[in-house]
């Protein structure tokens, strides 16, 4: 099968909800550049840059980073060669409606915002299933992948995976969705991530492909623009 290169795309789904793993298939199959939010500031921080210093404290503590170092970091980044050349896919970037707006004015265009949609119950689940080895640091699941049973007596519950916490994330990260879904309009590409992952990777495919075409009929793509 051959794929379009030079993709942009903008990926957004909820805590737990499979992002990482249909980031990966989206990754090695169409060869696009992942950039994570999270990532970048990680490496600014172990570089030890003004931004990394900035970020460190933040980050743990949980809070967000500044949007404007944010912004000048993810464009930054962009606009590298090897985003150039094989395309993008942002990953924890907008995390803001205003960062969202950011790209809009300085012309970053997308050929699709792809969100990942799972239900609440299916959220739960896999929340509150999860079980870590504190002996490993081994994440495992009671129902999807489930521990040896000679260490299963030792596992323990993380403190963040309570139905409470969960249920909070959820709701934050829902009230964002719905900026960024009206932020975008007309580039949304929703997928179902309540079945197993072959098939919600399918569905991308599918309907990513769908999106091109009907782009392509709209307007051409300007070839010089590096954003
Ligand atoms: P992540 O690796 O996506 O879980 O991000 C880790 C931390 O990096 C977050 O808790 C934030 O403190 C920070 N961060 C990541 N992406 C962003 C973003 N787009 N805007 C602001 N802060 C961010």
């Amino acid at each position: 099968m051959t794929f379009q290169k030079h993709m942009r795309l903008i990926i957004i789904g909820p805590p737990g909800g499979g992002k990482g793993t249909l980031c990966e298939h989206i990754v090695k199959d169409y060869g696009v550049v992942h950039i994570s939010g999270g990532d970048l500031l990680r490496e600014e921080i172990a570089m030890g840059t003004p931004i990394g210093l900035e970020a460190k404290d933040l980050m743990e503590q949980g809070r967000l980073v500044p949007d404007e170092a944010m912004i000048r970091l993810i464009l930054n980044r962009m606009q590298q060669k090897d985003c150039v050349a094989r395309g993008v896919l942002l990953d924890g970037f907008p995390r803001t409606l205003s960062q969202a707006q950011a790209l809009t004015r300085v012309g970053a265009a997308f050929d699709g915002v792809v969100v990942l949609n799972v239900s609440v119950d299916a959220l739960l689940e896999r929340a509150l299933g999860r079980r870590l080895d504190p002996t490993t640091g081994r994440v495992y699941h009671l129902k999807f992948q489930p521990p040896p049973a000679d260490i299963a007596s030792r596992l323990v519950v993380r403190p963040d995976d309570t139905e409470e916490r969960q249920r909070y994330r959820i709701g934050v990260y829902n009230k964002f969705r719905d900026q960024l879904v009206a932020h975008f309009v007309g580039s949304v590409v929703e997928v179902n991530g309540n079945q197993p992952i072959p098939k919600v990777y399918d569905e991308f495919r599918l309907k990513i492909a769908q999106r091109l075409l009907d782009k392509q009929r709209v307007a051409p793509t300007n070839p010089t623009s590096k954003l």
